[in-house]
């Protein structure tokens, strides 16, 4: 059995699906303070078969002895976290707490139960702003601008400090670049609980008219159009990369670091342009400044994902683009847009 913490959130619960389509039992632990119970109706409609679930925090450690107690846990994919930049601006201990505390309090209770594979849901954040593109896992990890990034590479040190004392743990550092889109049913996705930060979820309500406009933040950069450019990559890519790392895990100890990245850009303009393009709504803009602490450029190396995992993001922009629409018009009951293959 595999303990998925924050598996009702977004990428947990598209792992959850993944780990339970190949016939593995999934156990989740979710606080849902950024999700919701009924998640976990929709895993049960797509696999046939409902996940465990335990309502509680990963960083109460005495639940944590419980659950490692009562169920069969083999293995730990460590999704539970805060992720909103802005936030942990504002509010940075809650996310160094539950960030990196949560990260340590489940580490031991691990130990103590003698569970030592683990998969952490770490960040491209984590290279800073890195001059070269593109990004492969040898990069030095930057100076991340804000407290959410320094949660994510505090908990990775943890980890590589952990693993160098105890030869027994075999940990996968994933460093996701921009996950977005959601399974092709249209029936689980991305369901933010308030307004949201992120670029995607940002301009579907835009395009299913719950906000007027989507902000473009910053055309000045040494870009080809001047916007962002991001290496987005479909969430069920990388839930499968999930799979393919556990796998691997199991085979071998050490901390292993992996880029789950496309190995593609794409500017902010772009991804309007092609949302518009699949849906067939066009997307008010309203041109702003550049936002604090954002980069020009990131996309991913994701040659030693390949490699080693046997693992490539194979879903397009597109394909992205159309499933994300998909989502959120079953989320608004709105006209659902034809499946690309
Ligand atoms: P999410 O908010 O949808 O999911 C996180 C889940 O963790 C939520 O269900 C939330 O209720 C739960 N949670 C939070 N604190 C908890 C706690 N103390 N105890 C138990 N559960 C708790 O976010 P997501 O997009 O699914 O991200 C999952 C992980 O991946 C996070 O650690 C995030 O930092 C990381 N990550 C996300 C992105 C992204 O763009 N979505 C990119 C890089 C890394
Ligand atoms: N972005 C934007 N408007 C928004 C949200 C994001 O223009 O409302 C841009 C942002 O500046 C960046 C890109 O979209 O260039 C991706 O931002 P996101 O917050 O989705 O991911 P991250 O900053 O973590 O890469």
């Amino acid at each position: 059995m595999i303990l998925i913490t924050g598996g009702a959130g977004y990428i947990g619960a598209h792992v959850a699906l993944e780990l339970m389509n190949q016939g593995d039992d999934v156990l989740i632990l979710d606080n849902l303070c950024n999700s919701y119970r009924s998640t976990l109706d929709r895993i049960a409609t797509l696999t046939g078969r409902r996940p465990g679930f335990v309502l509680g925090d990963v960083r109460n450690r005495a639940l944590l002895d419980t659950i490692f107690a009562d169920y069969p846990i083999e293995a730990v994919i460590h999704c539970a976290g805060l992720k909103a930049v802005g936030e942990s601006v504002r509010e940075p201990l809650r996310y160094y707490d539950t960030n990196v505390g949560g990260t340590v309090t489940l580490c031991q209770a691990m130990a103590h139960a003698g569970v030592f594979t683990l998969l952490f849901s770490s960040s491209a954040t984590v290279y800073g702003d890195c001059l070269t593109m593109p990004i492969d896992e040898t990069c030095a990890t930057g100076q991340p601008t804000n407290p959410y990034g320094q949660s994510k590479l505090m908990a990775e040190n943890v980890m590589k400090s952990m693993v160098c004392s105890d030869e027994r743990w075999s940990v996968g550092l994933l460093r996701y670049f921009n996950p977005i889109g959601a399974h092709r049913s249209g029936l689980l996705g991305e369901a933010p609980t308030s307004t949201p930060n992120n670029l995607l979820p940002y301009l579907l309500q835009v395009a299913s008219g719950q906000r007027a406009a989507l902000s473009v933040f910053g055309r000045d950069y040494e870009t080809p159009d001047g916007t962002g450019v991001r290496d987005y990559i479909h969430v069920m890519d990388l839930a499968e990369g999930h799979v393919k790392a556990l796998d691997a895990l199991r085979h071998q100890h050490g901390v292993h670091v992996w880029n789950l990245g496309t190995g593609m850009g794409y500017s902010v303009l772009e991804v309007v342009r092609a949302f518009e393009k699949v849906s067939g709504i066009s997307v008010p803009l309203v041109f702003e400044g550049r936002r604090a602490g954002d980069i020009a450029r990131c996309w991913a190396d994701p040659e030693k994902a390949l490699s080693e995992l046997g693992w490539s993001a194979r879903r397009s922009l597109e394909r992205m683009l159309a499933d994300a629409w998909r989502w959120e018009c079953h989320l608004h009951e709105a006209k659902a847009v034809p499946l690309v293959s």
